[in-house]
């Protein structure tokens, strides 16, 4: 098919998500054509190194046959079976068993879905069924963290905190409520560790008092480490702090790893790195690296066993035509055992390397920030350092960040106001990290070019 004309259907048909319509219209797509490892070739045979893989989901790297093997075999042998009826399929039966194994403390039950909003739906779900079960259904309040993301559903997108996902769709919903991130480089608090926990703490206990008390409320949703708000990696102890106030106050506390889970920060899931145990957990994205769609929802033996007793011989009413979808079970089997065969522990030196890296272009004058835990980084561009002058948003630095990068080769996450976002696959070499480095050194001295931006 010629890339032309493909280009002029997809401007007049195919509707992108999360971007301007009128924009697209006129700037159109850029095409990618196929990908090898952490490498993407778009339409025009242009190369370029993926350091956002896809989006944070080609964790994997892209055209491992073991995986193309994987799903071919299932395409042939049974290409659908639902969950409906008590039926099922053995790879969904056995990725089920394995990440049980694999999931920290007691998250020994898993509800497969289509990708990570369905999953935080679900949770959702659970969560008030859960709370009916306990005889307790008024606990109905729900709280989420600032800068954070949850989805695009109705109800994630409200538990989400991120302007444009709320304007003009009546959002969030009146049982949504949020306290403020642990954003250390802009926090109110300063930057001390210690300060921005004991804040965190007081302002979620404070929040359930203005709900009306633990009675009122039945959750709280965390990122591991906040991926679209920004790359926002919580002080260590953060995470545990917060869940310490959930259990003690009976609040059901969610971790959202659709972005952290499978080895994006070095372990197989980012609650490991903290030492918690979550009583629910979402993943997506690394589940299957991207190569077919599927999310997951991890529940705790307490949860399960709550909301099973409390259903008794009726049916729990939440499903979906592919739940548990073989062929993408099979796909997730595949992608572990790369994981589990050295993905993992090549991932945790790359990410050693790419924050060293990134950290070493601070010296830069438009870097502000450096952070990141893994193979998920950012760094956050200024102005001006003392003042940290964000860059000047009607001159559209995340478009103009993202076009220099792609034009020197390399793909990264422009965000508004010039955060620039990684999270390259695990199987990246030491000479690809470099690249990706010194490809963003070249984009950074071109931005400091720019009278727009200055
Ligand atoms: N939760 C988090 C933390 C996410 O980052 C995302 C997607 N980026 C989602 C949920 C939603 O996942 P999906 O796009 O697969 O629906």
């Amino acid at each position: 098919m010629l890339s032309n004309s493909s280009i002029e259907l997809d401007r007049a048909h195919l509707v992108h998500p999360v971007a301007s319509w009128r924009g697209h219209e006129q700037s159109g797509v850029r095409l990618l054509k196929s990908a090898k490892g952490a490498t993407v070739t778009d339409a025009e045979g242009r190369q370029l190194l993926d350091g956002f893989a896809g989006l944070w989901c080609v964790n994997a790297g892209y055209g491992h046959e073991s995986v193309i093997e994987a799903a071919t075999r299932q395409l042939r042998e049974l290409p659908y079976a639902t969950g409906y009826f008590g039926l099922g399929s053995e790879p969904a039966a056995h990725l089920a068993a394995r990440l049980a194994d694999r999931a920290p403390g007691e998250l020994n039950h898993v509800y497969f879905t289509l990708g990570g909003s369905d999953a935080v739906d679900s949770t959702v779900r659970f969560v008030r069924y859960y709370w009916h079960a306990r005889g307790m259904p008024q606990k109905d309040q729900f709280i989420s963290v600032q800068q954070g993301y949850h989805g695009s559903s109705t109800v994630g997108a409200g538990l989400t905190a991120l302007p444009a996902f709320h304007a003009g769709f009546n959002l969030p919903l009146d049982w949504q409520h949020k306290i403020s991130s642990h954003y250390a480089y802009r926090n109110p608090v300063g930057p001390d560790p210690e300060a921005i926990i004991a804040a965190s703490v007081a302002e979620l206990r404070a929040k359930v008092e203005n709900l009306g008390g633990a009675e009122r409320v039945a959750a709280f949703y965390v990122e591991p480490i906040q991926g679209s708000g920004g790359v926002l990696v919580p002080p260590k102890g953060w995470i545990g702090a917060l869940r310490e106030v959930c259990r003690e106050l009976d609040i059901l506390f969610i971790a959202d790893e659709v972005i952290t889970g499978f080895g994006r920060t070095g372990p197989l899931f980012a609650c490991e790195d903290e030492g918690i145990v979550p009583d629910m957990m979402t993943t997506a994205k690394g589940l299957t690296s991207g190569y077919v769609p599927m999310g997951a929802v991890f529940l705790s033996d307490h949860v399960y066993e709550t909301i099973a007793d409390g259903a008794g011989a009726a049916a729990v009413g939440h499903g979906y035509t592919y739940s548990a979808h073989p062929v993408s079970a099979a796909v997730g089997l595949a992608v572990l055992d790369l994981y589990e065969n050295g993905l993992l522990e090549n991932g945790r030196k790359a990410g050693a390397r790419l924050l060293a890296g990134l950290q070493s272009l601070s010296d830069h004058p438009l870097v502000g920030d450096v952070r990141g835990r893994g193979m998920l980084a950012a760094i956050e561009l200024v102005t001006d350092k003392e003042r940290k002058t964000a860059l000047p948003v009607s001159a559209s630095p995340a478009t103009r960040v993202f076009d220099r990068a792609w034009q020197n080769g390399l793909i990264v996450r422009a965000f508004a106001q010039g955060v620039i976002g990684y999270a390259p696959p695990l199987c990246c070499t030491e000479a690809e990290i470099d690249a990706i480095v010194e490809r963003t050194r070249t984009v950074l001295d071109l931005t400091l070019d720019d009278p727009d931006i200055r």
